[in-house]
């Protein structure tokens, strides 16, 4: 066993733990996964049925993760379950075009307006990936500007500066990344629209795109300024260069219509993943039809995937997004609402300086008493507290994200039994944070 900060059991978890350890590197097939940035063993869930998770003790906690956000309507729907089990009935992949994937773009088409078409692909790193060859090959121009903070998967490119795993664990860059892949990368601070301006003067006719997350979650929730999306889009519209809004976290999670549907700036291309996947890979990039119409075998611009389309994963997804009406975003809005306030109260109470900022129902706390309005700022944060805070909240079965830099999800089975064993362990992982050292 390791060491373990705080005194509760996860022994079959341990024993899974190091099991992975001999097989995968660091025991996990995502860097998050493992717990690092808060010590301890990482939980390996069995199952997951509504708001909760069980571990591979035959523990319960309410999740506050969802998957990292897909899980919108909670573990195990029976409508999405039902329509998984109908899809994977009558066979698991073709390689042929298939009628659930035409639904499920019409289905997104339909509830964002500037989404003309879109392509299917596997996960939100190759719909980022394929998002900015396409807008280099539409402008045939090199450089991209992205901002410090912002994830967008491990695509070489843009993994600069980048939010999640990568702000969690503090490095720089990563090796494995060539001078020419990231060479034609401009990082600009988030919500900066000065140094987005002073970049496109500095390389006129260069720039291919700005790339930026619609609402940040990836170095905690950190929403734009009023202005801020609109003023990117405006400047790339002056400059020739495209706007592409990546809603891999806030597409069909922040309303019905993403971000979009938040703040009505039209990028030009936008790119999914999470929700629409229903719990499975499946992503998407489109807009703007005249540029998508630059892809193959339409244009001279290649994309591909064997799993892209997959019949399970595209019906778990249009399940998921039919069962997402207004009344659906109404009710994960609320229960957003609700532990956001438990969670100040109780911070309050003991006194311990904390933000909490939120997009729609997408919110996490920073440990410090200022406003984060970029990376910068959410570096300053006491992290340490969010390690004792974390700690105390899993030993009374609550499961937040392992890491300061993340967003927490919450579900539309997020109900009043969940909410009261959240505001049950509040108290004490409050206290812990207030009396936490570095
Ligand atoms: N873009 C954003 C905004 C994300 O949050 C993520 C993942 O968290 C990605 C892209 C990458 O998606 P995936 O992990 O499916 O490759």
């Amino acid at each position: 066993m390791s060491e373990l900060p705080y005194p509760y059991e996860a022994q079959a978890s341990q024993a899974l733990f190091d099991r992975a350890a001999a097989v995968t590197p660091g025991g996990v097939n995502s860097p998050v996964r493992a717990f690092r940035a808060v010590g301890g063993t990482p939980r390996f869930m069995v199952s997951g049925t509504g708001p909760y998770l069980t571990d591979a003790d035959g523990r319960e906690y309410v999740d506050l993760v969802c998957s990292w956000g897909p899980m919108i309507l909670g573990h195990a729907h029976p409508e999405v379950i039902a329509a998984v089990q109908d899809a994977v009935a009558r066979g698991t992949s073709f390689g042929t075009p298939g009628e659930g994937e035409v639904a499920l773009a019409e289905e997104m088409v339909a509830r964002i307006e500037p989404l003309e078409q879109v392509r299917l692909v596997s996960s939100g790193t190759e719909a980022t990936m394929s998002a900015i060859r396409l807008a280099r090959g539409f402008t045939q121009r090199a450089k991209v500007i992205k901002f410090a903070g912002c994830y967008h998967g491990h695509v070489d490119a843009l993994l600069a500066a980048a939010g999640s795993g990568v702000a969690t664990f503090a490095l720089p860059d990563t090796p494995g990344v060539t001078g020419a892949q990231a060479g034609d990368t401009i990082v600009l601070p988030y919500n900066d629209l000065d140094a987005v301006r002073a970049a496109f003067a500095a390389h006129p006719g260069e720039i291919a795109c700005v790339i930026t997350e619609a609402s940040p979650g990836n170095m905690g929730v950190v929403p734009p300024l009023p202005g801020f999306n609109q003023g990117l889009k405006d400047v790339c519209a002056a400059n020739g260069a495209l706007y592409i809004s990546d809603e891999v976290m806030t597409g069909f999670r922040t309303s019905r219509a993403g971000w979009f549907g938040v703040d009505g700036v039209r990028p030009d291309l936008m790119t999914f993943g999470k929700v629409m996947g229903g719990g499975f890979p499946a992503a998407a990039f489109g807009g703007r039809a005249d540029v998508m119409a630059h892809l193959a075998p339409a244009g001279p611009v290649y994309q591909a995937g064997t799993l892209s389309g997959n019949p399970v994963a595209t019906a778990a997804g249009l399940a998921q997004l039919r069962l997402l009406d207004d009344a659906a975003y109404e009710k994960v809005d609320a229960v957003s609402e609700r532990i956001r306030s438990l969670v100040t109260e109780a911070l309050t109470k003991e006194g311990v300086a904390h933000t909490l900022q939120n997009a729609s129902n997408m919110f996490s706390v920073f440990f410090t008493d200022r406003p984060v309005k970029n990376y910068e700022d959410a570096r300053t944060q006491e992290s340490f507290r969010y390690t004792a805070f974390f700690h105390s909240l899993l030993e009374n079965g609550v499961y937040l994200p392992p890491s300061s830099f993340e967003s927490w999800f919450v579900s539309t089975a997020h109900d009043d039994r969940a909410v009261q064993r959240i505001s049950d362990a509040l108290p004490a992982a409050a206290r812990a944070a207030a009396e936490a050292t570095a």
